[in-house]
């Protein structure tokens, strides 16, 4: 682990820092992709100083197959240096207790994520999204529980409203289990939490990690030539090929010029700009190669960016 690579940033007002750049397995580590593959992204990973993980139940395919891949591949003796998190939610198994945010669907899938990721706790447990067939007060009772029984150290919630999140917070504060962290999309491609979400969590004191802040690969430059084989939007299951458009090439040829002008890349610049904020405790990246993850963790190296710069992207985005 290379700490001094990146820096860590506090995650909302609790006690945990989390490096400015983090890594997702919710592509990459599933069936298709090669072990070797897996273990040279995860290794880069330890290299550059990432020290949390995102994973979730459902990654794979098939279905728990990232948290299989995390559990065979991790070497246990970096346990304390990691911050490795799963979710609850989504469908997992048949019947009316194989998904959703119940009490007895969310402890079923946490201890079969601690099975197959081979450990004691997690440090993160996010409510993967929101529920609205359970009463919110089971689903934080829940995240309560979890904590209290040493399942997990920390709650989150994803993809939760800005008044649920205020809600569910609100709840665990009076359960005595803060809640620790929101986690929502966030892009030059995507500003919405830039309404009320980012206004409630630094109000509550809750850090943010955002997914997908290079849209998917969009903010890169991998679909300027054309659709290359093996690239997201040519696997077309997450990210569909008409995503490609030629708006969204155009606004990436601009962020071209304004980073080749910072001696950035694209992604580097999309990422240091999710980062200018200091609301945003860490961007969560997915790579499916170790050069794509060091190239991304090198936006770090230029983190300022001046008024005129940011006025320029806003421009961008509105052309
Ligand atoms: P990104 O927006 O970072 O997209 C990652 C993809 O972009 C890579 O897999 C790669 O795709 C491409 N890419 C990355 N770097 C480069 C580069 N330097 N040059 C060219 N292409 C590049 O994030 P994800 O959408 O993967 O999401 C990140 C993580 O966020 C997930 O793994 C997951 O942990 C979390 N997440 C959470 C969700 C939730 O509901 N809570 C939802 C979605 C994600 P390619 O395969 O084409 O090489």
């Amino acid at each position: 682990m290379d700490y001094e690579r990146q820096p860590y940033r506090r995650c909302g007002r609790s006690g945990l820092l989390l490096p400015a750049v983090s890594l997702g397995l919710w592509h990459n580590f599933g069936e298709g992709k090669p072990v070797d593959s897996q273990r040279a992204i995860l290794h880069k990973a330890f290299e550059l100083g990432i020290t949390h993980f995102d994973i979730a139940d459902r990654y794979g395919p098939p279905i728990g197959a990232a948290e299989s891949a995390f559990g065979r591949i991790f070497p246990r003796s970096l346990r304390d240096e990691v911050v490795i998190t799963t979710k609850g939610s989504n469908p997992m198994w048949d019947g009316p207790y194989g998904k959703g945010n119940s009490r007895k669907h969310l402890l079923a899938t946490l201890d079969r994520s601690l099975t197959r990721l081979g450990l004691d706790y997690v440090d993160i447990f996010y409510l993967h999204r929101e529920d609205a067939g359970t009463p919110l007060e089971e689903q934080v009772a829940t995240l309560d529980h979890m904590v209290r029984t040493g399942r997990a150290l920390y709650a989150g919630v994803s993809n939760f409203s800005p008044e649920h999140t205020a809600e569910a917070a609100r709840l665990l504060r009076d359960l005595g289990t803060p809640l620790l962290v929101h986690q929502p999309p966030y892009s030059l491609l995507d500003r919405r939490i830039e309404g009320s979400l980012l206004g409630v969590l630094e109000q509550e004191g809750v850090g943010c990690v955002v997914y997908s802040p290079l849209a998917q690969g969009l903010l890169t430059d991998r679909y300027l030539g054309g659709i290359p084989a093996g690239s997201r939007a040519a696997e077309g299951r997450f990210l569909t090929p008409d995503r490609v458009t030629p708006e969204v090439l155009a606004f990436v040829r601009s962020l071209a010029e304004l980073a080749s002008a910072r001696g950035q890349t694209v992604a580097q610049l999309a990422l240091a700009w999710a980062l200018r904020d200091p609301r945003i405790t860490s961007v969560l990246v997915g790579a499916s190669s170790p050069e794509q993850l060091e190239a991304n963790v090198g936006a770090v190296d230029g983190l300022e960016f001046t008024d005129e710069e940011l006025a320029a992207i806003d421009r961008a985005a509105k052309e």
